[in-house]
């Protein structure tokens, strides 16, 4: 049922308030329903009681009628006891007493009474009327039907002609000892009697509409409360017929059939009378026969529906007010969660959600006190921190004044190590070859001394050169480094290093490619020569043999650009940098090879920089190095 649990999910995530109005909303609409249902059944049971009591009262008249009927027949019989009734009999006195006596005496035949003979001829008539005597009634229906049947017969209503009364006879045959049809005895009974008449009235006491009619097999009226002529169609004729045909007992609600166009419905009961075949239909308007059960219905349903509205809005009131304090406290405890824990928490309520406002202020209230003292803990951590911080710094200070007093020990002795051992190499030649010459057991040719005292020589040199590039670079670290500049030609100072360093080496082949109109710049031509010195030295000491070294000078803008690049083993591109430190020396292994004590580039830009330059190395490993400096072209550039 994934629609039911997704509709419960929906019912938990809507607010209290509509939920409880809803489950409200649905318990009343079931006690409601079940209400209804109840009224229903019991509107029913009225009406049903209405029915059953209208069915009764019919039946009632009906068996009225027969009683009446059968009281006429008893009547008749009971003459026949007193007298013979035979039509051969000398004197029909006693038979003439009779009649008299049934016609009245009891008053049943109001209308008359007659003896007829077997041929259905009047012997006697009681009120006597000559003309009536001897007529021959044998083609009378009701008469023949007893000379043929020799039953007793109820005729059809007519219409008496002697009084112009609705009137009906009954009719009973006279035997002799034989058992043959010997006379009849036939009474007229006036339909317009009260007699007759009282049970049919009886429909009067069902209201302003009630009515009743006795009606025969046809459907004409007898008898009615209506004013309707005696033997016309009846009030519900075609019901009538119906019912009359299938001879049962029961209620219908039936069109009024006089009522023309304004049609309304009658509530009928009918009942058949068992000794003729006539029937009793009692009954009124349905409006009226309702009306106790359309008001009883009407009833409840407006006492069951103000029942509703008036419990429901009180419950409903009820539950808002009682989801009121919960709103308040829901939106307190959001206050809480979002940090705002200045407003106070006022439920007037008691029970549990008065406990729960109570204990959620407590839990407010500890909660302010709580903050306010991490807050204090807060500022009081921030002072230690600062505290401590403060401490760290002057230990980390201590610490790095401690390590610069290590780094230079280190460097002192990097220094020592490096300058002691640059140092060695020269006055080990010197050492030597003096000691050479200078022992008397050995002789020397004056060539062989020339040559030593050539290495003696160049050895002295580097050793001075050494020496200069130590001062310098002391001077350089000391910020005493000076430089004397006058109009010096870059591309002449060039051309000399060139020259004198061929005179040299003769293992490199060298190139100069300077600007023919390249400017003379402010400069120390010493100490220019010296840069000239250094990088064509360095590119020498560290490119192969018979490679080609190029020395380049042009104009750029407001100064000259000199390079020296050469095709040797190159310089990584992390050391690019580093080479121009004082003593830094690259790592590579082709590279310690040779000699240096890593001071050469450390006073090339120590000079250029003195003249307002600058100085950077490019390089590929590999396939050489190319080294740049800039010259201002004046003074103050
Ligand atoms: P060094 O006396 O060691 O040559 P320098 O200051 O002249 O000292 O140079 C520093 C380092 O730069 C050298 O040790 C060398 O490794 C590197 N270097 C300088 N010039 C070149 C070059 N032309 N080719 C390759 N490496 C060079």
């Amino acid at each position: 049922m994934p629609s039911l649990s997704r509709l419960s999910n929906l019912f938990r995530n809507i607010g209290l308030w509509p939920r409880l109005a809803f489950t409200i909303a649905l318990g009343f609409l079931i006690f409601f329903t079940i209400f209804s249902l109840l009224s229903i059944r019991m509107v029913n049971d009225s009406t049903n009681r209405i029915l059953e009591e209208q069915q009764v009262l019919t039946q009632m008249a009906a068996d009225e009628i027969d009683a009446l009927l059968a009281q006429g027949f008893y009547e008749l019989e009971k003459a026949t006891t007193f007298a013979r009734f035979d039509p051969q009999a000398d004197n029909l006195e006693e038979e003439y007493h009779m009649l008299a006596h049934a016609y009245g005496r009891i008053g049943t035949f109001s209308l008359g009474a007659y003896f007829y003979d077997a041929m259905g001829r009047i012997l006697l008539a009681e009120p006597y009327y000559a003309p009536l005597i001897d007529a021959d009634h044998s083609t009378k229906l009701h008469i023949r039907q007893v000379i043929e049947s020799g039953q007793r017969s109820v005729s059809t209503p007519f219409v008496d002609p002697m009084t112009g009364a609705p009137a009906v006879a009954l009719t009973i045959p006279i035997r002799d000892e034989q058992g043959q049809l010997m006379s009849m005895l036939s009474g007229l009974i006036d339909l317009s009697s009260s007699n007759i008449r009282r049970p049919i009235e009886q429909a009067l006491k069902l209201g302003h509409t009630g009515h009743a009619e006795l009606v025969d097999s046809q459907g004409r009226v007898l008898v009615t409360t209506l004013s309707l002529s005696f033997l016309g169609p009846g009030d519900h004729h075609h019901w009538y017929q119906k019912m009359m045909a299938q001879r049962i007992t029961g209620t219908e609600t039936v069109l009024d059939e006089h009522e023309g166009e304004n049609e309304s419905m009658h509530v009928m009961a009918f009942a058949p009378l068992s000794i003729a075949d006539w029937g009793v239909a009692m009954g009124g308007d349905a409006t009226e026969t309702f009306a106790p059960v359309t008001t009883l219905r009407n009833s409840i349903f407006l006492l069951g529906g103000l029942m509703l509205i008036v419990i429901l809005t009180a419950t409903l009131i009820g539950a808002r007010r009682l989801v009121r304090p919960v709103n308040v406290l829901t939106k307190s405890a959001h206050e809480i969660a979002e940090g705002n824990l200045t407003a106070p928490i006022q439920i007037s309520e008691g029970g549990e959600i008065g406990l729960l406002g109570r204990s959620l202020e407590e839990m407010r209230l500890r909660l302010k006190e709580s903050i306010a003292e991490i807050r204090g803990w807060n500022v009081e951590l921030e002072k230690r921190v600062k505290e401590r911080t403060k401490e760290l710094e002057e230990v980390m200070e201590e610490v790095t004044k401690l390590e610069a007093v290590r780094q230079m020990d280190r460097l002192k002795s990097e220094f020592i190590s490096s300058i002691s051992h640059e140092l060695r190499t020269p006055l080990g030649f010197i050492t030597g070859y003096v000691t050479t010459l200078l022992r008397s057991d050995m002789f020397h040719s004056e060539e062989t001394r020339q040559e030593f005292l050539k290495i003696i020589k160049e050895e002295s040199e580097k050793l001075q050169e050494l020496v200069e590039n130590l001062l310098d670079t002391s001077r350089i670290q000391a910020g005493s480094f000076a430089v004397e500049k006058q109009p010096t030609d870059i591309g002449e100072l060039a051309q000399k290093v060139v020259e004198k360093v061929q005179s040299i080496t003769d293992q490199h082949s060298f190139l100069l490619r300077f600007d023919s109109k390249l400017r003379s710049v402010p400069g120390d031509s010493r100490r220019l020569e010296q840069v000239f010195h250094n990088l064509l030295d360095n590119a020498i000491k560290y490119s192969h043999k018979n490679s080609q070294i190029t020395i380049s000078g042009k104009t750029k803008n407001d100064h000259i650009q000199v390079s020296v690049v050469d095709e040797g083993q190159g310089i990584p591109q992390a050391e690019l940098t580093k080479i121009f430190n004082a003593f830094y020396r690259a790592s590579s292994p082709d590279a310690q090879k040779v000699r240096g004590a890593g001071l050469g580039l450390t006073i090339c830009r120590a000079i250029v920089e003195a003249h307002g330059g600058s100085i950077w190395a490019e390089s590929v490993p590999d396939k050489g190095s190319a080294f740049y400096f800039t010259l201002p072209l004046q003074e103050n550039a």
